[in-house]
């Protein structure tokens, strides 16, 4: 790591036994209580201008923080305590999902590279690959995310970055990260990854190959709709780079979001464990439905990548699919607009039950998705799984009534 750590660090300093379990981490990491003069969490720094005691320490950027874009203690806390959390070389914080995305690939990729990118990535993800990224000079080729280590003859004497999200968005494919990213290693390209999913609760995406690790904290870390913010954290081999795009780029986030955002991390495990079980038994519920033509899970034993995710991953998160019969248009929609739990709308991860139709038109270029029915995506918050149910049940009634 190429950057002073002043880590919170009493934590991973101590000596021991084993390593901490992960929600030990979570409680302790990125915490200093002598900083804070004994306070729990960390306060919320405000600010740009840092001063300098004198002229020679100014010359020679002697503070510990120098100017607010490159950083406080606030931020500070949360990429300390991400980093150990992901094992990484380091982490940056930028103001929303996209853009810990977009600085990651901006930092790794040049003008004539070439990047193969998975067929089941995030939209706007996809629309800065064919938009920016094409008219700075990088070609970019989809995969079908069901190829693992086949990706290897997709590669080129040009081919730098390979880029993957698992599952994928609204559809949920499995990606075969080991092999995936030992295919690009072999020659010579760096693997980033969406873990917005699991976060590195239920994938150790460093663990399993990838270089920097990107995340909508926007979701799960957040927990709460009530705030955006981007994590990417690197291994050592492109930690420099990302640190350098990210400091070129000038991306931070606001403190108070970054607070709230390390708010959310001490509880980040409880909240995702409610999650996946009530997204289970929703799951479960909706594959016994006649309206219902398939659940797109990858917990589900039915799951065409069911066995790698049992291999890599350790738990479910609470966003799954599912595809319905043929309906009319306004069946589905007296269906979802009379939902008085389920709320309507884009992002997850907050306390909040979600189900939102997805577009068809997904876009694809390597693969094609079809369904003949309409896929509702759903999330599954923090109320009763019964009353979840019922409110479903109504819904159902609703889109089945005969006028
Ligand atoms: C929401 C989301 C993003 C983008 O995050 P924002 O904070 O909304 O910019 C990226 N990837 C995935 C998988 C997401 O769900």
């Amino acid at each position: 790591m190429d950057m002073p750590t002043k880590t919170a660090a009493p934590v991973a300093a101590m000596p021991r036994r084993k390593p901490l379990a992960k929600q030990t981490l979570l409680t302790h990491l990125g915490r200093d209580r002598e900083a804070y003069h004994g306070f729990v969490n960390p306060p919320v720094y405000r600010g740009s201008t840092v001063l300098f005691a004198s002229m020679d320490d100014l010359v020679h950027g002697r503070n510990e923080f120098t100017y607010g874009r490159k950083g406080n203690p606030t931020l500070r806390a949360l990429e300390d305590a991400w980093t150990q959390l992901s094992g990484a070389a380091g982490t940056v914080l930028c103001s929303s999902g996209l853009l810990a995305i977009t600085t990651a690939l901006l930092a790794l990729v040049k003008a004539g590279d070439h990047i193969l990118v998975t067929d089941s990535v995030y939209g706007p993800v996809r629309q800065f690959c064919d938009g920016m990224l094409a008219r700075l000079g990088v070609r970019v080729r989809y995969f079908d995310p069901a190829c693992g280590a086949g990706i290897a003859e997709l590669f080129e004497p040009a081919t730098r970055l390979v880029y993957l999200e698992s599952p994928g968005s609204l559809t949920l494919e499995i990606q075969d990260v080991p092999a995936i990213a030992a295919a690009a290693h072999a020659r010579g390209a760096v693997v980033v990854m969406d873990n917005t999913w699991s976060t590195p609760l239920l994938f150790d995406a460093h663990g399993h190959g990838v270089d920097v690790s990107v995340e909508a904290g926007t979701k799960y870390l957040g927990g709460a709709s009530d705030l955006l913010i981007g994590v990417a954290s690197a291994n050592a081999a492109t930690w420099p780079a990302l640190r350098a795009a990210h400091l070129t780029l000038g991306c931070m986030p606001g403190p108070e979001d970054v607070f709230l955002a390390l708010r959310g991390l001490r509880t980040l495990e409880l909240r995702l464990r409610e999650s996946e079980w009530r997204a289970l038994e929703l799951a479960h519920w909706l594959q016994r439905r006649p309206e219902v033509e398939r659940v797109l899970h990858p917990a589900l034993p039915g799951h065409a990548n069911h066995a790698i995710w049992r291999r890599d991953f350790d738990g479910s998160s609470g966003l799954f699919s599912a595809v319905l019969k043929p309906v009319a248009p306004q069946r589905l929609a007296r269906m979802l607009d009379g939902l008085e739990l389920f709320g309507m709308g884009y992002s997850w991860g907050g306390f909040e039950s979600l189900v939102t139709p997805i577009d068809h038109d997904l876009q694809r270029t390597a693969t094609t998705w079809t369904a003949a029915g309409p896929t509702l995506r759903f999330y599954a918050g923090l109320e009763d799984v019964d009353d979840l149910k019922r409110d479903l049940d109504d819904g159902f009634r609703r889109m089945n009534r005969g006028d």
